[in-house]
C-alpha cells in the first residue's frame, strides 16, 4: 500500500452539500438521510447543548454553577471519569497503542455490538478513507490508523439499516458524531455505542499532499503522523524512522489554506457527543487519553480495562502566556528559521504545559484561531455557531480588533 497516487478528493457540489464549502465531508448527505440534514449537519445548526442533554442526560451549560470561571467541563466535555492509560501489549500499525481498535473488536468477538462503522483505507493509497461497516474483528484491525482526512464515515447508515442490526458501534470524530446524534432516533437500532477520538486541522486529500510536501524531508514514505505533545509533528516514515518537525518551525504561510474550512469552523475538538472518547493530548508522551461520558462509554472501556496499565492524569505548567504570543504570531504568518524553532521547540517542550494543561493549550489555541475565522468569513453565522462553552474559553484572550 503506498501513497504515490493519491485520488482527488470528492469534489463538494453545493446542490447536494447544504454547508457547500463548510461540509466536512461526514457522508450523512451521500444517504437518504440528507433530508434531515438541516437539523443534523453541524456547520448548519451548532446544537451541541442539546445534545449533550440527549446524550448524556446533561450538558456543560446545565453543569455550571453561576461561576463566571472557566471550567475543566468547558473543556472537555460532560464526563464522569478520565484516565491516562495505554495498551500492555500494542496493536502494530495502531495511532498509538490501539485501544480504539482493540475496543472495537472487543464489542464483535463479545456480541455487545453486531456491527462496528471504522474506516479503511484504499488499497491504492494509505490516507485516502474507505468506511466500512464491519461485521468481523479483521476488518476492525485493518481500519486501524488515522486516515488525517475528511472521511464521509456515515456514508454506511444505509447499509445499517439494510443489514438489519440492532446493535451497533460507530467509532468517528465529532462532526460526524454531532450529525448522528441527530439522528439517532431514525436508524431503528436498540443500542448505539458511540467511540469517540479528538479531532483537529483535518484536510481534504488534495490538502493532505500540500501539508506533506511543505513540512516532511520526504512526503511519500510517511506512514503517519501526528501533532504531539511534545510541541513536534511526528512524522514515521516507511523504514520506522521518525522525523521531527518543530510547531513553530512550520510555514504558516503556506499552509493557512491547507486546513478543510469545516475545521477551521468547528468547536467540537473533544468529541463532546461520544459515549467513550479515546485520543493523545491530555496525557504525557506515549500515553493515550480516555473520556468516560457516561454508562455506556464506561461499558465499552470494560470491555479492555484488564488489557490496560493507567497512570494518574496530571496537569504542569501554565499556557496562557504562549497562547496569547501564538494569537498574532499565527494571524501574520510569521515562520522562524528551522534552528530557532528547534531550540524553541526544546525549551517549550522542557518547560511548557502538560497532561491537561497541554490539551487546554491546544484547544485555546485552536478555538481562538478558529473564532477568528468564523467572525472573519462568516459573521452572519457567529453568534449561532460559536457554542456559549467556547466563548467562555475565547474570552480568556485579547484577539485583534479587525
Ligand atoms: C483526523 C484526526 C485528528 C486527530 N487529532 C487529535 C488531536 O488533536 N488530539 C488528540 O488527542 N487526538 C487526536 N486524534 C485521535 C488520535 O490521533 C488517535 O486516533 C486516538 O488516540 C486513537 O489511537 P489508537 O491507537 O487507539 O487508534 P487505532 O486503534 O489506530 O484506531 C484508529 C481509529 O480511527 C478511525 N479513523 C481513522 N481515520 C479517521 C477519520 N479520518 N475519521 C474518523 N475516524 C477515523 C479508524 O476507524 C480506527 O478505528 C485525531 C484523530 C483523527 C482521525
Amino acid at each position: 500500500m503506498g501513497s504515490r497516487s493519491p485520488r482527488p478528493a470528492r469534489p463538494i457540489r453545493s446542490g447536494r452539500y447544504p454547508a457547500k464549502e463548510l461540509c466536512s465531508q461526514c457522508g450523512l448527505c451521500d444517504t437518504r438521510y440528507v433530508a434531515h440534514v438541516k437539523e443534523a449537519c453541524a456547520f448548519l445548526d451548532q446544537q451541541l447543548t442539546q445534545l449533550e442533554e440527549q446524550t448524556h442526560g446533561r450538558s456543560r451549560e446545565s453543569l455550571r454553577s453561576g461561576s463566571l470561571a472557566v471550567t475543566d467541563t468547558d473543556y472537555f466535555g460532560v464526563y464522569e471519569a478520565m484516565y491516562t492509560a495505554r495498551k500492555r501489549d500494542p496493536i502494530p500499525g495502531a495511532q498509538w497503542t490501539g485501544i480504539v481498535s482493540s475496543i472495537g473488536m472487543k464489542a464483535l468477538t463479545t456480541g455487545l455490538v453486531e456491527g462496528v462503522v471504522c474506516v479503511q483505507a484504499d488499497e491504492r493509497d494509505r490516507f485516502q478513507p474507505r468506511p466500512i461497516l464491519a461485521r468481523t474483528p479483521e476488518a476492525v484491525w485493518a481500519a486501524r490508523v488515522n486516515k488525517p482526512t475528511l472521511s464521509p464515515n456515515l456514508s454506511v447508515l444505509e447499509q445499517v439499516e439494510q443489514s438489519g442490526l440492532k446493535r451497533l458501534l460507530v467509532i468517528g470524530v465529532g462532526c460526524q458524531i454531532q450529525a448522528l446524534r441527530a439522528v439517532e432516533k431514525k436508524l431503528g437500532l436498540e443500542k448505539l455505542y458511540v467511540l469517540g477520538t479528538p479531532c483537529v486541522d483535518n484536510v481534504s486529500r488534495a490538502g493532505l499532499q500540500k501539508f506533506l510536501e511543505t513540512t516532511s524531508r520526504s512526503p511519500q514514505t510517511v506512514v503517519h503522523y501526528e501533532f504531539m505533545q511534545d510541541f513536534h509533528i511526528h512524522f514515521k516514515h516507511e523504514d520506522g524512522s521518525v522525523e521531527k518537525v518543530p510547531f513553530f518551525g512550520l510555514k504558516t504561510k503556506e499552509l493557512k489554506d491547507v486546513f478543510a474550512p469545516s475545521c477551521l469552523s468547528c468547536f467540537d475538538y473533544v468529541n463532546a457527543l461520544a459515549d467513550l472518547v479515546v485520543g493523545y493530548m491530555g496525557s504525557p508522551l506515549g500515553w493515550q487519553w480516555l473520556l468516560v461520558r457516561n454508562q455506556r462509554g464506561q461499558e465499552l472501556l470494560d470491555l479492555v480495562w484488564e488489557e490496560l496499565e493507567t497512570q494518574p492524569v496530571i496537569s504542569q505548567g501554565s499556557r496562557r502566556a504562549a497562547v496569547q504570543q501564538g494569537i498574532p504570531a499565527y494571524d501574520q504568518a510569521l515562520t522562524l528559521p528551522m534552528w530557532l524553532a528547534q531550540i524553541m521547540g526544546a525549551v517549550i517542550e522542557r518547560f511548557g504545559p502538560r497532561g491537561l494543561e497541554y490539551a487546554r493549550f491546544s484547544i485555546d489555541s485552536h478555538f481562538t484561531r478558529n473564532y477568528l475565522y468564523v467572525r472573519r468569513h462568516y459573521p452572519h453565522k457567529l453568534e449561532q455557531h460559536v457554542p456559549p462553552f467556547a466563548r467562555r474559553i475565547v474570552e480568556q484572550y485579547q484577539l485583534p480588533q479587525d
